[in-house]
Formats: structure tokens, sequence, C-alpha cells
């Protein structure tokens, strides 16, 4: 490794810019041990370490050296498009010996060439604008090498019939469809197939482990070794694709697939038509029965009792929403028994049965919810109410499916541990030393760890900021109090700053009483897209951006523009969330501590996420503030503190002002640091020009 990322080595040798990081080193050499014994591994490896060439390296070593294709799955598709268009050419260049790589994205991003047939003749297309689309759309995917919709930067962002005509796994005719062979997503596979290493995203990654061995939705072909980057996220996207789900959309889907099916004979249509208008208003009747789920995140559980009860005589009675179950499920097996009856059946009418099989089970098993392993819970989405069954523990399954299948796994992320311990993700994950039936569990000898060191120097970088007089969180007087201190504290940055809060409610009222009463131009999210709001951040001096958790990771603005980051609230995850209280109550059944074994640790790497905003590279600096006080207060403060970067950490406003004296003085030699003054701290910036 030191060949390859030492001072003199390969990559300083391509690469003028490139710094010698011991951290990087360590962590390819640890990658490396894993790939050679067979063993899982967790690395934290925090910004500036150079995490992605430092798995990267030894991911292509062992594809070449022992013949197996290595999967890369990260979080966020920024990190795909960066791999696959910086860091793997580059590798491509620089290392010696031949490699390739493929790019594998969900099926919803590619172009279905049957049903772009189908939607010639379908009522797909809302306005007239839609139909220069869908011409401009056909004609490219006759030339398309790829199908891929990032392709199609001419048209806009949202194309309304896109839904219509992609290739997801539900309308897929698999080998029976007549476009098998052109078909973009067996392209898509066989050049994965010819890869030595394949870059996915973690949901695709477990919408295909989850599918792995059935006769439908598989994609990814065969793997040697996975690498999960930004694999903090994991457990979310596992327990979403190992559940059951059903939504309006999904019999909405049905309903016009059913409509588009190549049958001529009119009595068969007839009854076909007739069956769809029983499915569509017995549907429509049992999605109105639905109240929850209209506050603020949209996700509400689905109480025992909802569809049945048990009377005083011990009977079972269906309630209405009971009931209007009962009617769709119906009109839905009468659906099935009339296509299932149809002679000479084209491979569309098999793939409808199997679609109304599959949700008529899925509805019965979140209606049942008499399986003590799953957590039942809906989730509104706009126009959308979705059902889910999610197992409350994906520990087991994870086990089963990945860590005992699968030679190697690498877990790393910038925040996978709390207080230096990687006890937490372990236990998650299925790694930790006893298994869920308290054996000694053997995965956890065959996971070794490792924190890989940061370049950055946080000593000299950052301040953290802690005021001393906020009042409690949950008191009456915390939103004042917070908007006066945001105030203070963007005076002293200049504003160049992000306020991250851990709820919307929370972000607008700060939004509301700190954007009149500064001077720097302040956005706030929900106003435009992310990255419209991210690219006015980065062009506009001083600006202010208030904000919420999709802007606690994942985020990357580098320099001065951003100078500070402000936390309101610790991020412990919203109890009232149906599978965060699934998840504590386990733990608290099973006899442990949801607080102490689930809500810190969580919570302290998602406040590591959004420090980790701040300070991007060796040049940058700046002030991460949390305005709670129970870091200094409460006993599980000192478990937050030790697990942040180690810089220098005060309450008064003098030092944070400090850090950024020389930069002032740049500007404007007046630059004068003043200590705030009691009476006129709001009124005035604590520095003169
Ligand atoms: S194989 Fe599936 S995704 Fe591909 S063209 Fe046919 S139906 Fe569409």
């Amino acid at each position: 490794m030191e060949e390859i990322f030492g001072r003199e080595g390969l990559i300083a040798r391509a690469h003028p810019e490139y710094e010698y990081r011991p951290g990087q080193i360590q962590m390819a050499e640890a990658v490396m041990h894993a790939f050679e014994d067979r063993h899982h591994l967790i690395v934290e490896a925090g910004t500036g370490t150079g995490k992605t060439l430092a798995y990267l390296v030894p991911a292509v070593a062992a594809a070449l050296g022992r013949g197996a294709r290595v999967v890369i799955s990260t979080g966020t598709k920024n990190l795909q498009e960066q791999l696959m268009e910086k860091d793997i050419p580059f590798l491509q260049r620089v290392l010696p010996k031949k490699f390739t790589a493929a790019y594998m994205k969900g099926r919803g991003n590619y172009a279905c060439l049957q049903r772009i047939k189908r939607a010639e003749n379908a009522p797909v297309l809302e306005g007239l604008d839609d139909v220069d689309y869908f011409d401009e759309v056909r004609q490219w995917a006759r030339e398309s090498q790829t199908g891929d919709r990032a392709e199609l930067t001419e048209l806009p962002e949202k194309l309304s019939f896109w839904r219509h005509i992609d290739a997801r796994t539900e309308t897929c005719l698999g080998q029976k469809c007549p476009d098998f062979d052109p078909c973009f997503i067996t392209r898509m596979r066989q050049r994965a197939q010819d890869a030595d290493i394949i870059i996915v995203n973690h949901h695709l990654f477990f919408a295909d482990l989850a599918l792995r061995g059935g006769e439908y939705g598989q994609v990814i072909p065969d793997y040697g070794a996975v690498i999960f980057d930004e694999a903090h996220q994991i457990e979310d996207v596992a327990a979403e694709y190992f559940g059951f789900q059903v939504s309006n959309y999904q019999i909405d889907d049905l309903l016009r697939d059913l409509q588009l099916l190549p049958i001529n004979d009119s009595s068969v249509n007839k009854e076909l038509t007739r069956a769809a208008g029983r499915v569509s208003r017995f549907a429509d009747n049992f999605w109105l029965g639905f109240k929850e789920g209209r506050g603020e995140d949209g996700r509400a559980p689905i109480l025992p009792g909802t569809f049945a009860r048990r009377k005083q005589n011990d009977e079972i009675e269906a309630t209405a929403l009971g009931d209007a179950y009962l009617s769709l499920d119906g009109a839905l097996e009468r659906m099935e028994t009339t296509l299932d009856a149809l002679r000479d059946k084209p491979p569309e009418v098999d793939n409808l049965i199997r679609r109304v099989r599959e949700l008529r089970f899925a509805l019965e098993f979140i209606v049942a919810g008499d399986d003590k392993r799953y957590v039942y819970w809906l989730e509104r989405r706009g126009r959308g109410l979705f059902l889910r069954a999610s197992p409350i523990d994906v520990s087991a399954l994870l086990q089963d499916k990945l860590f005992d299948r699968v030679e190697t796994v690498v877990l790393t992320s910038a925040t996978l541990a709390s207080a230096g311990r990687f006890d937490f993700i372990r236990r998650r994950l299925g790694l930790a030393d006893m298994d869920e039936q308290g054996e000694p569990n053997p995965l956890a000898d065959k996971t070794n760890e490792l924190v890989a060191p940061s370049s950055f120097d946080y000593q000299k970088q950052a301040v953290l900021y802690l005021p001393s007089k906020m009042p409690d969180p949950r008191s009456p007087q915390w939103t004042e109090a917070a908007a006066d201190e945001v105030i203070r504290i963007l005076n002293v940055t200049r504003g160049r700053a992000f306020v991250l809060s851990t709820s919307v409610s929370g972000m607008r009222a700060l939004y509301e009483r700190v954007a009149a009463r500064v001077d720097y131009p302040c956005f706030v999210q929900g106003d435009a897209s992310k990255s419209w709001l991210l690219d006015r951040f980065r062009a506009t001096p001083n600006a202010v951006l208030f904000a919420t958790a999709s802007f606690w990771q994942g985020v990357d603005v580098r320099g001065a523009q951003l100078s500070c980051v402000i936390i309101d609230k610790l991020p412990f995850a919203v109890p009232t969330d149906p599978v965060v209280a699934a998840r504590q109550r386990f733990i608290e059944d099973a006899g442990g501590s949801s607080f102490y074994e689930y809500s810190v640790p969580q919570a302290i790497i998602t406040l590591k996420q959004g420090l980790g905003r701040l300070i991007r590279s060796t040049t940058d600096r700046g002030v991460l503030s949390v305005l709670d006080p129970r870091l200094r207060t409460q006993a599980y403060g000192r478990m937050f503190l030790n697990s942040l970067p180690p810089c220098r950490i005060t309450n008064k406003l003098e030092d944070v002002a400090e850090m950024f004296a020389d930069e002032f003085n740049v500007q404007s030699s007046k630059f004068k640091v003043k200590r705030a003054r009691k009476d006129s701290a709001l009124a005035s910036p604590d520095f003169e020009l």
C-alpha cells in the first residue's frame, strides 16, 4: 500500500495535489487484509481520510486476484457519480493492471422498451407538452445505448409519464418479453457481468438481495465481496426491502396495465373492464378509511383493532375498514380468477396475475398484523398512501442473506462509531458478540474494525461553541432563546452558515425569528429544490441556509462560504415514529435499555453527520455550535462530546470571533472583536468594521 499511497507512490506521482495521509494507508491495509483473510470489516473514516481510494485500490486488487466481482454500494447518487466519473477513471490510468467497472442504477431509471411500445396507444399522456416529450423519449430510446433517463438532459426532470414506461420489476415480463435481448436492463446486466467492479446504490443492492433466487427482478450478477460506503444507512434501507408494502399507486398502475392488455375479444374485455371497475371502487373506499398520517412527517402506526376487534363475547368483528378490505380483496380475487381463466394468455396476463397475487398476499399480511417480528405502519407522501410491514430487527436477515453468504463485507462511513466504539452498528446489523438468542455469534470474530484517523487538524480548524445559558429544549422559552443565540453567532461568522433543525416546525420557527433580524441572505428548505438551494447558498456571499434532515448528510460545501454549522437540538429519532418506537420496544422487551443502546448512539451518529458538513478540506475552518444544553447538563452528554472531532470547546462567543479575526483583518484593518454587550448584544453584531 505504501507503493501506491506513499509519499513517492503511484498516486502521488500521478496527482499533483495528492496529500500523504497515514489514515488512508491504514484503512487500505485493513481492507486488503479483510479480502485476504475473507473477513468482514467495519471502518469509520472521517472526512479527509481519503476513504474512497482506500477501499477502491484493494477492491481492484481483490477482484483481479480472486477473479470475483466486487460490488461497491453507496448511499447517495453523488457518491456513485463521483466514483464512476472521477475515482475509477483515475485508477484505471494509474494502476499497472487493467480493470473494468460498471455502473448500475435502480430499474426505475431505465426505460422499458415494451412499455414504451404499449404507451404509444395508451392514455398515459396528460397534455400537449407530454405528447412532444413522449416523441422525444421514444426517439431517444431507439438510439440510446443505456436507456438511462439521466441522458435526457433537455427534458424536464419530472416527466409525468415516466412511471408508465420505466423498467420497474413489477411490470417486467422477464425472459418472456419479446424485447428481452435489446432490453436496457439485460444490457446493463451484461455490462456488469463483464466488469470487475460494480457500482450500485443501497436501494438497488437491497432490492436485489431481497429478490435473489427468484425468477424476477434480480439484476446484480454474482459477487464475491461487497463494500458499503455510507454504511450507517443500510439498516433502514434493508428494512424497507425485507418488508411488505401496498400503495394506492400500485393498484392504480395495476388497473391501467389491465386496460393495456393486448386482448381483442370484446366479451373478455368487457368482463375485464367490469373487474377493474369493481377493484377501483372498493380500493377508493378502502383508502378513504385511513385518517392517520396527516402529521408533519406523514408516518403513523397501524394500530391493533384497525381492521378487526374482539367483542365482549370474544367473537372477532370486522371494523368498517376491515369490511372495506374484505370487499377489495374479493374484487382482486375475482380479477385474478378472470385473468386466470383466459385461454392462450399472453405473457402480460401472467405478469398481471403474479402482481395481483403478490398484492393480495402483502395486503393480507399487513391487515392480519400478527407477526410480532414486524412493525405495521402507514406513510403519506403527496397523493400516495403506503401501507407497510417492516422487520423490526434486520440483524438475523442480514446474517442469513449477507454476512454468512458473502466472504468479505466492508462497512465504511464517516460516522459509524459512538465514543470510538462500534457496539451500536454491530448490534443493529447482526455482528455483535451475542446473537438474538443470546448465543455467541461467530460473525463477531469474523469482523475486524478500525477507526482511521483523519488528516484534519481539528484543534486548529474548528471550535465547538456550546452557549452556556440555553433553557431546556422542551421548555416554551427555548425557541426564542435559540433564535437569539443563532443571531449572535451569525453576526460573528457573518452568515456563511447552515442552521440545521431536527424538525420542519423547529426549522420554520427559527427561520421566521432570525431571517428578518439579520442582514444576511437567508434561504429555507422547502422554498425550492435541494440542488437549487445549495447552488444559491454557494453563490451568495454571507448566505444562511435553514434546513432539516436531508441536509444533514451528503452535502458538500467547501471553503469559507460555509464557516458555521449550528444544530438546534440533539437529533434523537422521533419516538412517535412507528419504526423507531417498535425498535425501542423490541430492545426493552429483551431486557435492554433502548435509550442507551439505540437512541443515544443513533443520535450521536446523526450529530456527527450534521457537524461533518463543516470541515471538508485541510484549509477549511469554522465553528460548530449545538444549542442543546443537555450536551453539558446530562450525563449522556459526555458520550456525545467524546464522539465529536477533537476540537476546542468553548462557551464564549469571543473565542468564536477569534477564529475569524485573521480573515476579517485581511478584509478590513479596522475590524475589531468586541466583547458582547449585555443589553445590545442582539441589536448589533459582536464586531465592528
Ligand atoms: S425485459 Fe422487462 S424491462 Fe426489459 S423491455 Fe421487457 S418488459 Fe421491459
